[in-house]
């Protein structure tokens, strides 16, 4: 058997063409949709990142904003330019790019960012608002994958899922993701003593490990889905995901490649939290 191949590119051209339709729309009714992007070091992935995210901000019609800072900024100096986004009525998203240099406190930082204008969904009430199903935003790669699932009418209900990962910005809400579609879910990790047994019988097979190639053919069950979130740089400078794609294909009935797969889904679920954000404060507005 040779897979079928969830082409993330094609999904997030037409999402994005909607999108940019949606931010028109607001536009016109005088609600721009605004992304404001921190970057704090200098990162060279973190750099790209951010460079996509603006120029997918720029393509869809969402305005956007930079403010880089260096490696040694002084965090109260990072905590004051969120405290004045968070006032300015003119952006509806904040987005702080991690990794953060070690002297700041992550979490502090995320906090800082005002819950309506959360847009990566890494807010702890982001969070605790996903978990019991309420209106929240939801982060960007689970949620691009759970559009994966529908544009390609995979039924989740029922369906024993297996997400290796328990991270806060990929597996675990990945999980609570996938539980709230009707899926029986494991949750994978570092400890976990047989990953093979969990892999082999699931139908719905998520890896957001960070270890190229990890997953291999012979963990798949024959005509599961895989998704594969991982993003490696190999030493000749290639991307490879956490799976193995060529052992893997032979197995799967349906499976995303990387590059081309989650990657490109994430900035356009980004795009949509903005103008989701800015559809809500128009709402606002009355
Ligand atoms: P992370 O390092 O925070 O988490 C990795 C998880 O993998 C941990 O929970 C750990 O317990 C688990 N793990 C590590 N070794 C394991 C093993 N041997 N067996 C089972 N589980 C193991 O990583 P993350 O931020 O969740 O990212 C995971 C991958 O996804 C990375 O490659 C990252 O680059 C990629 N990523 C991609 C996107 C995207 O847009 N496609 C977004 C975020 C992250």
């Amino acid at each position: 058997m040779t897979a079928r191949i969830i082409d993330g590119n094609a999904l997030s051209a037409k999402l994005r063409g909607e999108l940019a339709a949606q931010a028109a729309e607001l536009t016109v009714q005088g609600e721009q949709p605004c992304l404001a992007v921190i970057l704090v070091g200098s990162d060279p992935a973190s750099a790209v990142y951010v460079r996509n995210k603006v120029a997918g901000c720029e393509k869809a019609g969402i305005k956007s904003l930079k403010f880089e800072y260096g490696a040694d900024a002084e965090p109260a100096e990072v905590l004051a330019k969120i405290a004045e986004l968070n006032a300015d009525a003119g952006v509806h998203g904040i987005l702080v790019q991690l990794p953060l240099p070690k002297h700041f406190d992550e979490k502090a930082v995320l906090e800082a960012i005002s819950v309506e204008k959360d847009v990566d969904g890494f807010h702890a009430e982001n969070v605790g608002r996903l978990s019991q199903g309420q209106e929240a935003f939801v982060p960007c790669t689970p949620n691009g994958v759970m559009e994966m699932f529908k544009s390609e009418g995979i039924s989740l209900r029922g369906a024993e899922a297996v997400v290796i990962g328990r991270s806060n910005i990929v597996g675990k809400p990945m999980a609570m993701l996938l539980t709230a579609a009707g899926a029986t879910v494991t949750v994978c990790h570092s400890a976990t003593r047989d990953l093979n047994f969990h892999t082999r019988r699931a139908d719905i097979l998520v890896a957001a490990i960070g270890k190229p190639k990890f997953v291999t053919g012979d963990m798949v069950k024959p005509g599961a889905v895989v998704i594969d979130v991982g993003i490696n740089r190999l030493p000749d400078g290639k991307l490879c995901g956490d799976v193995d794609f060529e052992s893997a294909k032979d197995v799967a009935g349906a499976i995303t490649p990387v590059p081309g797969g989650v990657g490109p889904m994430t900035i356009t679920m980004l795009l949509a939290n903005t103008v989701e954000s800015a559809r809500r404060a128009l709402r606002r507005k009355g």
